[in-house]
């Protein structure tokens, strides 16, 4: 049913697809956002056709916000989202690998079940620093000889911090060094999907065959295994992925938390994940923002005076997702009204990014004088070389927040405490992620500490 007027609105929803694929990233495009289509504009009112309802109750839960705050950028006036599971939604438009201006030739990696890659991803796109060194190192490897090195290999990481980008670019490698290579990236979310519906639909045997069948498994976001469906599609999942790990096939798994803190409920299946290499990315700091900003405003062919680049990178500290959308907004504006960029311009354009928790800037000084008064600890013990067990704990809980809370590396959060090497300041991290993951106490307490330092 056509609501208001239909070829504004397809306008409107092409101009915006793009868009939003840089905001919700691949997997989420190309599972919920390229089958949808507009049915008309009709004022500040859009309509758009889903189709299913899992697609609506998605969509409208964890993006209807920046769908619509897309749609007003282009639209130029506020526009409400309204959604609709319509039976027939006709012409999809293109998968984002072929939209997106093709740095590489799109190695074509579709196979079913499984998403095309987006040739932006690549590893020549990916800006290497401390925060992000080892996974890096990791995942080239990995695609250089799938299934030889490291598998599985599990990134883990916050939210828009370079899982998906390495993942697709292990991908794009492989395939391009070999186009005979079976790969297959998905999201998690869409395996549970094909899980359910060969259920539904007694495909199960057929859809074993095909994810079992491929020599680079690639599974992003895999938190959704258990927080959307449980025991069904969680056993589905390890069974493919013991299969292909006992067959020397190569297995990457991104995730929002390490292998011990995701609530699975199949500890075999925890224990392989913990079983290969393990990596983390964490924020990048500032001088590899304003790296990565460099690049991504080269790729958009636009000139930036060096000090927006800093000032946006400054301002925006914690997600490089979130970092890229203030920069295409930039490029938008700049683009539309040819404008020279100035800093106090671009502070206006991007005065609506919030930097949330990232506004109170935590130091390790605060770190360690939080820990000290909470665990009734002497700082300077925790900095000493006392290995009691009571200085050790408040010791083991401060450099836990260093590396949750600050974008520190290993050797800088060891160096403050008291001249310790990387490994110390690792063991001390995983202690406290094992006691928290496993004794509720611990995590309130380490939550409210984290809380406290952030001044929430
Ligand atoms: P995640 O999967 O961890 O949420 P993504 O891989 O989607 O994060 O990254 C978010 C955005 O940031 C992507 O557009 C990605 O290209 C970009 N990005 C992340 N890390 C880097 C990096 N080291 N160099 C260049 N771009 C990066
Ligand atoms: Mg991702």
């Amino acid at each position: 049913m056509p609501k208001g007027d239909q070829k504004l609105g397809a306008e409107l929803w092409s101009s915006a697809l793009p868009r939003l694929a840089q905001r919700v990233g691949n997997a989420t495009y190309d599972s919920f956002l390229r089958n949808t289509a507009a049915l008309g504009l009709d004022g500040e009112d859009f309509f758009l056709g889903v189709p299913t309802q899992f697609a609506k109750e998605w969509l409208e839960q964890r993006h209807g916000e920046v769908i619509a705050e897309c749609l007003a950028e282009i639209a130029k006036h506020p526009v409400r989202l309204h959604m609709e599971v319509t039976d027939s939604v006709q012409t999809p438009p293109p998968p984002i690998a072929a939209a997106a201006p093709a740095q590489v030739a799109s190695a074509g990696v579709e196979v079913f079940g499984g998403t095309a890659l987006n040739p932006r991803y690549s590893f020549d796109n990916f800006v290497v620093a401390d925060c992000n060194r080892f996974a890096h190192a990791a995942a080239l490897q990995v695609a250089k000889s799938p299934g030889h090195s490291y598998s599985p290999l599990f990134i883990h990481s916050r939210v828009g911090l370079g899982k998906t980008h390495l993942m697709q670019a292990i991908g794009l490698y492989a395939k391009q060094a070999n186009p005979a290579r079976n790969v297959v990236y998905l999201s998690a979310e869409s395996f549970v999907n094909q899980v359910i519906t060969a259920i539904r639909e007694g495909h199960t045997e057929q859809l074993r065959r095909r994810h079992r069948n491929v020599d680079v498994w690639l599974v992003d976001d895999i938190q959704f295994i258990a927080a959307i469906e449980g025991p069904a599609s969680e056993e589905e999942f390890f069974h493919t992925f013991n299969t292909l790990c006992e067959t020397n096939k190569q297995v990457v798994i991104a995730s929002d938390a390490p292998p011990r803190q995701l609530k699975i409920m199949n500890d075999r299946l925890r224990s392989r994940l913990e079983m290969g290499i393990v990596a983390d990315l964490r924020a990048p700091d500032v001088e590899t923002r304003i790296a990565i900003l460099e690049k991504k405003a080269a790729a958009e062919g636009i000139d930036f005076p060096r000090e927006v680049l800093e000032h946006v990178a400054k301002k925006i500290e914690s997600n490089i997702r979130v970092l890229e959308g203030a920069l295409l907004k930039i490029c938008a504006y700049h683009s539309l009204y040819q404008v020279p960029l100035t800093v106090p311009l671009v502070e206006e354009i991007i005065a609506d990014y919030s930097t949330s928790s990232t506004d109170k800037h935590v130091t390790l000084e605060d770190i360690l004088s939080h820990v000290a008064r909470a665990l009734s600890a002497d700082p300077k013990e925790i900095l000493g070389p006392k290995r009691s067990k009571e200085i050790v704990w408040p010791r083991q809980v401060a450099i836990y927040l260093a590396r949750e809370v600050t974008d520190k590396s290993l050797a800088e959060i060891g160096a403050f405490f008291g001249g310790r090497d990387h490994s110390t300041v690792l063991h001390a991290y995983n202690k406290v992620g094992d006691l928290l993951a496993n004794d509720e106490e611990v995590l309130w307490f380490i939550n409210d500490l984290k809380a406290a330092l952030r001044g929430e």
